[in-house]
């Protein structure tokens, strides 16, 4: 009896790693998916309790109030903007409307673990340019990895995992010397964690050139990773080609009204941002104390290069109640969390550079 092919595709699709979760009953710190440690606001769990009367009904669509919400806090027109079930899958849907089989996209590696899977089920082929031992990306590579083949060039920023983002120049530089027909995605999932005063505008590079495509989610500043909404910043063209290639009814009514709420509560959970950022600093700080050579990290975690020993810190970690994220063979990514998170961490680092 014959069985049903899969993709030959699939055979090669790297795995996406979710970071370690808490067991039940144990007490530990997660700090190993980049989630935001604060609890929704009270606000926001209002709107979601309301959202739920609603549910036997399909939700807008085109998360018209929403859409019209993010255009206006960015300035840019609502046609502009394209929701979806989070910006993994607005990704996904972005590669699917330009890519045709065998293009190339040139992505940044090691960085997000979602792009190699997101360019093999587009169809499309990925060609990884190393990061820097800074942690930094190499744009003038990517660049040169630019063929009449490429379709699309993947810019992570700050980069997940190693923390850096890519400087205003650089980012000019990029963009004058990359055809006008190849799409370039800037994935700003951290955005709102910035403060390196040198790093691109992604809204200012947007404006200047059309061939610029923004991420964008409400995953990590706004706290909203469990509801699942994240868009796109496209000119209207491609923003259409995406919403067309885009799942139907892809974000739930109770997500559509959580990530209003957020919207109007910006403010307070910007100031949060900020309390994580003072808060990476200590961690960032911390580690160079007692030694260890970091990348500068502009988002809200910081890695570790610990090349082959990243499983054994890992597990370390684990043993002292904080999960983190290793990347076997790599380094291990730490999210910045609670402050007694980063005081064990402290205390895990330490005594690793005491060995
Ligand atoms: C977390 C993250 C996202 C956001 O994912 P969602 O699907 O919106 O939760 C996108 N890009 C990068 C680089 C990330 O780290």
């Amino acid at each position: 009896m014959s069985r049903v092919p899969l993709r030959k595709a699939l055979a090669d699709l790297p795995p996406y790693v979710p970071g370690a979760r808490v067991p039940v009953g144990a007490a530990a710190f997660k700090l190993s998916s980049n989630e935001n440690p604060y609890p929704p606001l009270p606000s926001v769990v209002a709107a979601i309790a309301d959202a739920a009367v609603d549910v036997n009904r399909y939700p807008d669509m085109y998360a018209t109030e929403l859409v019209e919400a993010i255009a206006a806090s960015l300035g840019v027109a609502p046609e502009s903007v394209v929701a979806g079930c989070g910006s993994v899958a607005v990704l996904g849907h972005v590669l699917t409307a330009v890519c045709e089989a065998g293009d190339e996209v040139v992505l940044p590696w090691r960085s997000f673990e979602a792009y190699p899977i997101a360019v093999t089920l587009a169809g499309a082929e990925g060609v990884r340019v190393p990061v820097g031992a800074d942690g930094r990306l190499d744009l003038e590579a990517m660049a040169k990895a630019v063929t009449s083949r490429t379709r699309a060039v993947l810019v992570c920023t700050p980069n997940n995992p190693t923390g850096p983002a890519v400087r205003a120049d650089e980012l000019a530089r990029f963009l004058a010397s990359v055809p006008s027909d190849v799409l370039v995605v800037l994935d700003e999932a951290y955005v709102e964690f910035v403060r390196d005063e040198e790093a691109a505008d992604g809204l200012a590079a947007f404006a200047d050139n059309a061939n610029v495509v923004l991420l964008r989610t409400f995953s990590k500043a706004y706290g909203l990773a469990g509801l699942r909404v994240g868009y796109a910043v496209a000119r209207p063209r491609l923003a259409a080609g995406i919403r067309a290639a885009s799942t139907p009814f892809g974000v739930s009514h109770v997500a559509q009204l959580a990530a209003l709420a957020s919207l109007r509560a910006r403010d307070e959970l910007l100031r949060r941002v900020g309390s994580i950022v003072t808060e990476r600093s200590r961690m960032l700080d911390g580690l160079r104390r007692q030694g260890w050579t970091v990348p500068d990290s502009q988002a809200n975690f910081v890695w570790l290069p610990l090349g082959d020993h990243a499983t054994a810190f890992a597990e370390r970690c684990t043993h002292a109640g904080v999960l983190v994220r290793p990347f076997a063979g790599d380094g291990v990514r730490v999210s910045v969390g609670e402050p007694e998170a980063t005081d064990l961490l402290l205390e895990v680092t330490a005594d690793w550079s005491r060995r």
